[in-house]
């Protein structure tokens, strides 16, 4: 029996990195997933490796009527919705300055946006089928900002306050709302950091540096997060910020 047996997962920017290895962690224990992403092929391709609990849908986590057409998918087959991970994301680097205003637009539709989305048809789904949780992948950054990362910070802290507000509204339906913030993750999402070092080897330092515990993170510890938060060994955990960070925030 594993640790989330049978439950019906969708994850969202599941892809690649953070997403799709939660997509297979929560697959090991039994789920049900459903990979959600804009990139078809790697998408289909994580679905096929999963095997066979696993499938893929293409859904811009921005476009309204593509998270319709997805909730509706998921209840025709599986019945209900048990996990919703909100996990798709974009991190262009900016100050306020050199942000422009589309970008800053770009930024917030993906990743406050795109998790409004998620949470709203989430919600809607889940409450038919006696409740569920919700994960909302925001960051370090919500917490403690950066001068280069004007607008994904702001994004990030609006994911923070809605993940509060969904569990206020979500706890009288059975749906439990939490955000995970991590620190430096080996990710393409730190492809830009890297380029700044002049080898592998001194941007892992880097990145070892920013906590006490003294190395990257690596996606499995988002994904071990997030398969506790799925479970229902968190039943009574809602509208909680996880930070898993090597205790970068301390
Ligand atoms: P990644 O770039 O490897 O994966 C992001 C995924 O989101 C990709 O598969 C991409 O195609 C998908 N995506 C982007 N826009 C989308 C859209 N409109 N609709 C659907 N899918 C879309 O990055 P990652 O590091 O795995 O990031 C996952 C999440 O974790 C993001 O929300 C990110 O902000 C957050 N995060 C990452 C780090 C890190 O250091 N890697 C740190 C803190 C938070």
């Amino acid at each position: 029996m594993g640790r989330v047996q049978d439950k019906v997962a969708l994850i969202t920017g599941a892809a690649l990195g953070i997403g799709r290895r939660s997509a297979e962690r929560l697959a090991e224990e039994g789920a049900v997933v459903v990979l959600a992403d804009v990139l078809e092929e790697e998408g289909a391709q994580a679905a096929s490796e999963i095997g066979g609990q696993a499938s893929f849908i293409n859904l811009d986590v921005t476009q309204e009527s593509a998270w319709v057409r997805a909730m509706e998918w998921v209840e025709a087959n599986f019945g209900r919705l048990d996990v919703l991970m909100n996990n798709a994301g974009i991190s262009p680097a900016g100050d306020v300055e050199s942000t422009t205003y589309d970008l800053w637009q770009q930024v917030m539709n993906v990743n406050a946006g795109g998790v409004f989305l998620g949470c709203k048809y989430g919600v809607g789904l889940m409450k038919r089928h006696g409740g569920g949780s919700i994960i909302n992948m925001s960051s370090m950054v919500a917490i403690r900002s950066s001068a280069n990362l004007a607008a994904y910070s702001a994004s990030k802290a609006a994911v923070r306050l809605l993940t509060k507000s969904v569990a206020l509204y979500g706890g009288p339906l059975g749906i439990r709302c939490n955000s995970v913030h991590p620190g430096g993750v080996q990710t393409r999402m730190l492809d830009a950091f890297r380029k700044l070092f002049p080898d592998e080897e001194s941007a892992n330092q880097a990145l070892a540096r920013q906590n006490p515990l003294g190395r990257p993170g690596e996606t499995i510890d988002i994904a071990n997060a997030v398969l506790y938060l799925a479970s229902d060994e968190s039943s009574w955990t809602t509208g909680m910020e996880m930070c898993v960070d090597g205790g970068a925030l301390l």
